[in-house]
């Protein structure tokens, strides 16, 4: 890489520590908010509870419709309740659809938002929305979805289940090895990309180990963070347009799909572009990045397969004629036969050849 690049470092404050969610409201009253509405889904609706009677007379209650893919009616729905109650910030406490639900809110009302995000989704610090309306998953950008404040706090994951641990970390892992060919990468981005990858190579086989292992939630949180700045500050390609069209257009589950996904898109980049991704080779050894993470999400039981998620191998060329369409910046030039090929590879579960 030559040293000729734009840096913009993310807007979000961000805050890191166990037991660090115990100071919420100190970033309630930092922002000057007094009215907090607590968001989560369904299944967090009992500690999104929890963190309203934490914050006490700073809460005026909680929405717990949080939903995958930020469907607008849902959105609808929360904005009017905020409006209808006063509120002047929103408190999201979960993963990165609780996370899309506040951001889906402050896109349209410039609301102040707090995140605690539970999973290593990485959505938290972004300024990117995808939301969904009539079957159809759209994503914009804005500096109004970037959340104000975002505080990591480890114990929160404890409990984070295993299988979901593996997804969710791996979904992180290919927001930072797509940034290692990002056409508007730089020397932070990458940094932070080796780091965030690092760390979650490390700790997620010691989470299978022992789930409620803090050192390693703490360090898998800790890279979620890196890979999802990453993920915020540049541009991602064939890997990301992939996992958009299956979960938008075949409804494959997110953290899953970019699972399956990551050994085989970044296989055949890596192919093109050796050189980028040599710490790929040197975090998971190997003998071909592709094969080395496939070796490593097996390793840790990641789902390996997609035709385990309802997708049809019929599917698959309708999913290539999508991924295809339009053109964008991509290290290998889009070919529909190799990217039917690589999907097919992922269909079945089998090893990359790249
Ligand atoms: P999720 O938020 O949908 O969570 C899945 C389930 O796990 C939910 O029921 C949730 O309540 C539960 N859960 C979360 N944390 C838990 C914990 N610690 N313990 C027990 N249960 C817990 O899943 P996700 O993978 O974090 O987020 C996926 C969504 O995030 C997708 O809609 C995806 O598009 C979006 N996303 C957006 C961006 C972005 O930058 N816009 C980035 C990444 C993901």
């Amino acid at each position: 890489m030559t040293l000729d690049f734009t840096y913009q470092a993310s807007a979000a404050r961000i805050v890191f520590g166990n037991g660090a969610s115990g100071d919420v409201v100190k970033w309630v009253e930092a922002l000057d908010c007094r009215r907090a509405l607590v968001l989560s889904t369904p299944h967090q609706a009992a500690d999104a509870q929890a963190l309203s009677n934490r914050l006490g007379p700073l809460s005026v209650g909680t929405f717990t419709e949080a939903t995958m893919h930020t469907p607008v009616d849902v959105t609808e729905r929360a904005v009017a309740r905020a409006a209808e109650l006063g509120v002047d910030c929103v408190v999201s406490l979960g993963g990165g659809s609780t996370t899309g639900l506040g951001k889906a809110m402050a896109y349209r009302t410039d609301i102040q938002q707090i995140v605690i995000p539970t999973t290593y989704a990485g959505s938290e610090v972004t300024p990117i929305l995808g939301q969904t309306e009539n079957g159809v998953k759209t994503t914009v950008r804005s500096p109004k979805i970037t959340p104000e404040v975002v505080i990591y706090d480890p114990q929160l994951t404890l409990g984070l289940p295993v299988g979901m641990s593996v997804t969710s970390g791996l979904n992180a892992i290919a927001h930072a090895a797509e940034g290692l060919y990002a056409p508007d990468r730089n020397p932070i981005t990458t940094m932070m990309s080796i780091d965030g990858i690092r760390a979650l190579k490390e700790a997620l086989p010691a989470l299978i180990d022992s789930p409620r292992d803090g050192a390693a939630r703490e360090k898998a949180l800790y890279g979620a963070w890196l890979c999802g700045t990453v993920l915020g500050q540049i541009s991602m390609s064939l890997h990301h347009k992939i996992c958009h069209t299956l979960g938008g257009s075949f409804d494959t589950p997110h953290a899953e799909t970019h699972s399956i996904m990551l050994p085989h898109t970044i296989g055949f980049n890596a192919s093109a572009v050796p050189e980028l991704m040599t710490p790929i080779s040197d975090i998971f050894g190997g003998a071909t990045p592709g094969q080395a993470l496939y070796d490593f999400a097996k390793s840790i039981g990641s789902p390996m397969a997609l035709k385990d998620f309802g997708l049809s191998e019929a599917d698959l060329d309708r999913a290539a004629d999508i991924a295809t369409r339009n053109p964008y910046s991509n290290p290998r030039p889009i070919d529909r036969t190799a990217i039917r090929a690589l999907l097919q590879d992922a269909w079945s579960g089998t090893r990359p050849p790249y």
